[in-house]
């Protein structure tokens, strides 16, 4: 779980004595990229990205001040990010900063890394937009990056799929992104499995179903990640199955077009699920379908989730999702009871349920079915696949 309500920043802007006529932006500018509502910055992304579970509402910007020690030396003696965020920190000695969520060290050129360390961050004109600073101050209040199934690498040192998951904040900054001339990279926004991870999915507004081992159905829209002042269900949840809808515009403008992201957590971490891996699509599309074939479903059990329909007008998604419960096993490999009626159709006793056989059935004689089932359960490892037999399904 992660914090909620106001995430305070300090944040310090520093400069060095061999270059303290640089300031490339105003403490003013500062406070609209960072600390103030309604600017398009740091505090509107995060009420929209955690869907208003968090907010920036009371960070101080401290400074510009000058470091009494020319670059090249402050950087020599502090090699370290964390090195660095500490600099900062002790040129406002007077700030306490435990009274903040966090710090953000803001240098005046580029001091040759940027990021988290902590529960700070190290920014500087060339690492400072809304997206950067969204990912960094993500670490801060407790996310952790996400990923995509592949095996691609983002960076030598990432590991495979990391930075890969391109719809959501923490796999920044390979993402979607839009470019503002005045606070440069936006968006994209959080992903549900995250939002859930940091308990800022509001749960009325996600719909679940699960089910220990009975078969259903059902069919829901999903609003916009973009839009939660439309009511309605934000995401849905089914097991450890993540589904959101995502529109182009806002904080997403830059995502390819309108799409269904599915996604799974392995603690901390949010993985997409691709629609087609080889090409390395992550958003569903309607008609897709998601989960085992339905010979499988039949023969398994399992959840398939399928992409009926997007309103982009409404910004909503149609899915319906389909749960099959497996067989029980009860009967044992070969030990099928069965007889032949008079009008040549049959029956089974499956489970202890008599079975009809339908007589001159279409799809195959009682013969058949019962060789299918015998050979199902040895073939299977005793799943049982009664296919074929037609005429009974579960409520
Ligand atoms: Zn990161």
């Amino acid at each position: 779980m992660g914090p909620t309500g106001s995430q305070k920043f300090a944040v310090f802007l520093c400069k060095f004595s061999d270059n303290s006529n640089v300031e490339p932006f105003t403490p003013d500018f500062y406070r609209q990229l960072i600390a103030e509502r309604g600017t398009g910055g740091l505090n509107d992304y995060w009420i929209a990205a955690s869907q208003s579970a968090i907010n920036l509402d009371g960070s101080d910007i401290f400074g510009w001040r000058t470091i009494q020690q020319k670059q090249a030396d402050f950087l020599a003696a502090r090699p370290g990010r964390w090195d660095k965020i500490l600099g900062a920190m002790a040129a406002f000695s007077e700030v306490d900063t435990s009274k903040y969520a966090g710090v953000i060290a803001m240098y005046n050129t580029d001091v040759g890394d940027g990021g988290n360390a902590n529960n700070g961050v190290l920014a500087s004109p060339t690492g400072m937009s809304v997206t950067f600073l969204g990912h960094e101050t993500g670490h801060v209040v407790g996310l952790e990056h996400s990923f995509d199934q592949s095996t691609r690498k983002d960076v030598t040192w990432s590991a495979p799929g990391e930075y890969y998951d391109m719809y959501d904040i923490m796999s920044a900054m390979n993402i979607y992104s839009t470019y503002d001339s005045r606070f440069q990279q936006k968006g994209p926004l959080l992903c549900a499995a995250n939002l859930d991870r940091m308990g800022w999915l509001d749960s009325s507004r996600v719909w679940s179903g699960q089910s220990a081992n009975s078969s259903w159905s059902d069919v829901f829209d999903l609003v916009s990640m973009s839009h939660p002042e439309i009511p309605g269900f934000l995401a849905a949840r089914i097991g450890g199955l993540y589904i959101e809808f995502r529109t182009q515009e806002l904080w997403d403008t830059a995502i390819p077009r309108a799409g269904v992201l599915l996604h799974v957590v392995s603690d901390p971490n949010a993985i997409i699920i691709a629609s087609d891996l080889t090409n390395y699509v992550d958003d569903w599309q309607p008609g897709q379908v998601y989960g085992p074939p339905d010979l499988s479903m039949a023969i398994n059990g399992g959840t398939q989730v399928r992409i009926l329909s997007f309103d982009l007008n409404a910004k909503n998604a149609r899915i319906s999702v389909r749960f099959a419960a497996r067989r029980p096993i009860v009967v044992g490999p070969g030990q099928v009871l069965g007889g032949v009626g008079s009008d040549g159709g049959g029956w089974l006793i499956l489970n202890g349920r008599i079975i009809p056989i339908p007589p001159r059935s279409p799809v195959m004689s009682l013969a058949e079915a019962m060789a299918n089932y015998v050979n199902a359960e040895l073939n299977l490892g005793g799943l049982a696949a009664g296919l074929g037999l037609g005429g009974f399904s579960g409520r």
